[in-house]
């Protein structure tokens, strides 16, 4: 490990002056080693948690061709100078911001997209030009064995390298001193993230999680609603960092929509009975976050929820999609992030109450609001605080490559996607050109009474109103 971050070193210098055509190349090869084991990654995701053949077309191999595409179409006008403009005072300079690669970057993954959050900020980071370490989790080891062939197949470990393992070859990663660390996974290890790169000062991105809230108002189109809630909610079963978290249903409404909820499950996984056979619906990771699943189940179940779905088989690591009535707010599954196919449904009388419970509570990943009403969505908007939100939808602003992807404060650091992950993996140089050095001399000493009056003066002009 100690030897390859070496070996990166000068590679790191070599790309400084890397140019847009040759990491354009660089992705390329990446995409071919990617499409040549297609087949291999199916059988993997099919092996790690039984996702769906079309979930892991789309929201795996989708999000990072589309990554690749938007770099390689877009990478020349992203590394472009770009000009700063200077007030009065900077007469007689030029300016402007040089993206630079930040050199050496750690990627740190999570298991819950195993692909897309290994190899989407992989792109971006070789769009910046740096050399890259990739730690993929250790809880989708068959997805992570095919992601390493193929980094070894498109780069020299001196390039790019991945290297498989738990939290102890994270630790040890982590004491290396990286130009930059790009995490993604929990609040909880990020910390341990961000104290680690402390130590070096390395820049970090915090990719993180929390609990997002999806608020129906009594305005929103019900049916339209509780199919994007129960997509978004239970695609990859649950396990997304967008997805909704738990709902706030106005109570006019809150029956009608739930009742919309049980009809879109019927329609998107077939009824209830059948579910389980249903090729639709993924697996959950592991046992034990099965088992975390259903005592949040059980829990909630015990303080008077009502259940619809609920069904669990620890074997198989099944957990039905489940929709909870009447959560009481003590409950478990009100507490810590669900991240998994139970959707809690509380019914709110007063929409100013329900932002002061969300401003209450760590600023989340997303938010997202449905109602017909572009003044209420508006409200919401401009009175709460998120990563990211959706009016009339869920989960889709993460695919929209022309918008920054990130979470604020608890929910994350920095932004990944498009411009915003090249951004996320370059220095932002600050270049001044001095064009006429005469102009700047004013300002040094000896400070006689005329420059002192010049100086003075400046100070005054900047005071005057705008025009
Ligand atoms: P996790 O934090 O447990 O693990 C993430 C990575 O950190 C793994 O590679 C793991 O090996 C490593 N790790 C674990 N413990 C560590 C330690 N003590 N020191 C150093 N490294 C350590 O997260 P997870 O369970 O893989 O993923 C689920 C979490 O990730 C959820 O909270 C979810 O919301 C969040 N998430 C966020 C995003 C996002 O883009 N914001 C995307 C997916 C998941």
């Amino acid at each position: 490990m100690e030897a390859t971050f070496e070996s990166q070193r000068a590679t790191a210098l070599r790309w400084r002056e890397s140019t847009a055509g040759e990491r354009i190349v660089r992705i390329r090869r990446l995409r071919e080693a990617m499409l040549a084991r297609r087949e291999a990654f199916h059988e993997a995701f099919r092996r790690d948690f039984a996702k769906p053949p079309a979930e892991v077309e789309g929201t795996e191999l989708l999000p990072v061709m589309d990554e690749m595409r938007h770099a390689i179409a877009h990478l020349r006008g992203w590394m472009r100078p770009q000009r700063a403009r200077g007030a009065v005072t900077m007469l007689g300079t030029a300016a402007w911001i040089q993206f630079q690669p930040r050199g050496r970057v750690l990627v740190i993954a999570p298991w819950n997209y195993p692909l897309s959050l290994s190899f989407g900020p992989l792109v971006t980071a070789l769009a910046a030009g740096n050399t890259v370490i990739l730690k993929p989790s250790e809880m989708a080891p068959a997805v992570s064995a095919v992601m390493k062939q193929v980094v070894g197949e498109a780069f020299p470990a001196s390039e790019v390298a991945l290297f498989e393992g738990g939290p102890e070859v994270s630790q040890r990663l982590l004491e290396l001193p990286f130009d930059h660390i790009f995490f993604t996974g929990s609040t909880r290890v990020g910390r341990i993230v961000m104290a680690a790169a402390a130590r070096h000062l390395a820049s970090v991105t915090l990719e993180l999680g929390g609990k997002t809230p999806t608020i129906v108002t009594r305005h929103a189109d019900l049916r339209r609603a509780a199919e994007a809630i129960v997509w978004g909610k239970f695609m990859n079963a649950g396990q997304t960092c967008v997805a909704p978290d738990y709902v706030y249903a106005h109570q006019a409404v809150k029956d009608a929509f739930m009742a919309e909820c049980r009809a879109a499950l019927d329609r998107l996984y077939g009824a209830e009975a059948q579910r389980k056979a249903n090729a639709d619906l993924a697996r959950i990771i592991n046992e034990p976050h099965a088992r975390r699943l259903a005592a949040l189940l059980d829990d909630a179940r015990a303080r008077g929820a009502a259940v619809t779905g609920g069904e669990v088989d620890l074997a198989q690591r099944y957990v039905a999609p489940t929709l909870l009535d009447g959560v009481a707010p003590e409950a478990h599954v009100m507490q810590e992030e669900i991240f998994g196919p139970l959707l809690p449904v509380l019914a709110f009388s007063s929409l100013d109450a329900v932002i002061g419970e969300i401003n209450a509570r760590p600023k989340p990943l997303a938010l997202y609001v449905f109602s017909e009403s572009r003044d209420e969505a508006r409200q919401v908007l401009a009175r709460t605080s998120s990563g990211g939100a959706c009016v009339n939808h869920c989960v889709l602003q993460f695919a929209h490559g022309g918008l920054p992807f990130g979470g604020v404060n608890e929910s994350g650091l920095g932004n990944a996607h498009g411009f915003f992950g090249f951004r996320a993996f370059s220095h932002e140089r600050a270049v001044l050109r001095s064009t006429w050095p005469a102009l700047s001399k004013l300002f040094f000493p000896p400070f006689t009474a005329r420059r002192y009056r010049i100086i003075r003066g400046v100070v005054d002009f900047l005071k005057l109103p705008m025009p």
